[in-house]
């Protein structure tokens, strides 16, 4: 397979699923026409797969920059494969229009960089955000999405290291039992009890809200993190 003749850098923290798109808008074609076969859960795919694209760009990335890895622990956004539904910082998209991947992962409620919330819509037409919109910069409305309103989180809020990863929760018996994707998998199942099983909250969910709770996501961000917190508070408890 030959290389291409643009070959743009891959970011250290950008999705190979928004690098393709990258590369094919650098040489003026779809991501269909570069004869790449994206992955299954066959990890042979995988590999075949990181094989070829790496072949056509030259570049040196690995399984972290593959979206693909975090959706087998269930951690990315549940319509992100289907629909390429991501979710993105305005600012950080103002400095470069190129696909972070933690904008895919459920937890991720705001950008570290910049500790504003991050944003899954346009807010000119409201149609949902996808990667390859984050690629262009632009909405398909032509609204340029770094021109997104933003709101800071309450620093104090934040369970995310500079580096992005998750803030284990101090609790002894959790941090001696449960590794950093337990964690995260047990808080988003504790937040989806609380709020589907108990009054604690008076929503109003559908079946589909509902199932996709069971995943971790919720569509108002800002009430997403207000709830991981929450949970996050209750389990600092977990007597040991
Ligand atoms: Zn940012
Ligand atoms: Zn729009």
């Amino acid at each position: 397979m030959k290389p291409l003749l643009n070959r743009p850098q891959i970011y250290t923290d950008e999705s190979v699923e928004g690098y393709m798109y990258r590369l094919a808008q650098a040489n003026h074609r779809e991501v269909s026409e570069l004869e790449l076969k994206y992955p299954t859960l066959n990890s042979e795919e995988r590999d075949q797969f990181l094989v070829n694209l790496i072949n056509l760009s030259r570049q040196n990335f690995s399984d972290a920059n593959l979206l693909y890895n975090y959706r087998i622990n269930r951690l990315t956004l549940p319509q992100w494969k289907e629909n390429l539904y991501t979710r993105f910082c305005p600012k950080c998209l103002d400095k470069s229009a190129y696909h972070r991947i933690m904008w895919c992962l459920t937890h991720h409620t705001y950008c570290v960089t910049h500790l504003v919330y991050l944003v899954d819509c346009c807010p000119r037409c409201d149609t949902k955000t996808t990667i390859i919109d984050t690629v262009k910069g632009v909405c398909r409305c032509e609204y340029r999405l770094s021109l997104s309103n933003t709101e800071s989180i309450d620093i104090e809020s934040g369970f995310l290291t500079n580096e992005g990863e998750f803030k284990l929760v101090q609790s002894p018996f959790l941090m001696l039992k449960l590794t950093p994707t337990e964690q995260i998998k047990a808080i988003q199942r504790l937040l989806y009890c609380l709020l589907t099983k108990t009054s604690l909250e008076k929503l109003e969910l559908s079946r589909k809200e509902i199932d996709l709770l069971a995943y971790g996501y919720y569509s108002d961000i800002k009430m997403l993190h207000f709830y991981l917190n929450f949970v996050r508070d209750l389990l600092k408890d977990w007597p040991s």
